[in-house]
């Protein structure tokens, strides 16, 4: 199962350059989470300049964190596990275990690795009296195998979240995420960026109005303009579709037209 959710470094298909609007968000990722990984000699010298064995990124949905997340493994060579979640809350508790068991271990055997978890809120929320039994004891497990990391000074495991509702998480959770990101809805400037970087390569007229387009965009996310770009690349494709199959209709209907005023010439 976990095998699934796993890709090495030359097969993550996303990188910086797919990533617009950001840039001093990627600059702060570089010197926080990439370089330490990159120059781990360096770091690894003193206690007080560990590597962060978590990263947190927070903000509203659409808005890159996935991205992010898999484009840093991408330039830190680093493996990238893609735990679901559900596959820890949805199996009984015995089997629960060992699936985080297996993850820590393998992410640990292909280091250095991100454990990136979607959604991290909904499973490492802040604990209540109400929490189910084998809920309460998963997060302590999964606690204690992440401690495991952050007290070997060797390891290059990071477990990197992205949450929507940051202040949900588990107090406990979050001290484990000393480096916390704000990846925040794109301003105008920044929708701009976007929507250039979508059409870059698509057969869009060399007058388009990309600020004006930015402008009226207020509130979309960057996936929200991805589906916006999708949806009126596909109208144009349809719409010449349409233009075609009208097209052929006509040349069909004049063309057995033709035909029959032989015929009945011939028959003549
Ligand atoms: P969620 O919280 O819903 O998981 P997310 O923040 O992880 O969302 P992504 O999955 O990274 O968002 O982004 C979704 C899609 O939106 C991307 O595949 C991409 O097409 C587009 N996108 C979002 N932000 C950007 C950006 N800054 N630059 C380019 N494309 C973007």
């Amino acid at each position: 199962i976990i095998a699934s959710q796993l890709v090495i470094p030359d097969e993550i298909n996303v990188s910086w350059k797919d990533i617009a609007g950001l840039d001093n968000l990627i600059q702060e990722l570089r010197e926080t989470v990439i370089l330490p990984i990159q120059k781990r000699e360096l770091f690894a010298d003193s206690r007080l300049t560990q590597p962060p064995k978590g990263v947190l990124l927070h903000g509203p949905p659409g808005c890159g964190k996935t991205l992010i997340a898999k484009a840093t493994a991408k330039e830190a060579q680093m493996s990238f596990i893609n735990l679901d979640v559900s596959l820890l809350t949805d199996k009984w508790y015995g089997e629960t275990q060992k699936l985080a068991a297996a993850v820590f271990s393998l992410a640990v055997k292909l280091q250095p690795c991100i454990v990136f978890i979607d959604e991290i809120e909904s499973f490492l929320r802040t604990r209540t009296q109400h929490d189910h039994e084998a809920t309460a004891m998963m997060k302590t497990q999964f606690m204690s195998l992440w401690d495991g990391l952050i007290t070997d000074p060797t390891c290059t495991v990071i477990i990197m979240g992205a949450t929507n509702r940051p202040q949900d998480l588990d107090k406990a959770i979050q001290r484990r995420m000393p480096a916390t990101f704000h990846v925040p809805m794109p301003s105008e400037m920044q929708r701009e960026r976007i929507l250039k970087l979508i059409l870059q390569s698509e057969p869009v007229s060399d007058d388009i109005e990309y600020r004006r387009l930015a402008a009226a965009t207020d509130g979309f996310s960057g996936s929200d303009l991805h589906e916006l770009c999708r949806h009126a690349a596909v109208y144009r494709v349809r719409d010449l579709a349409r233009d075609e199959v009208a097209k052929e209709m006509n040349q069909k209907e004049n063309r057995s037209s033709t035909e029959s005023d032989d015929e009945y010439q011939d028959a003549v």
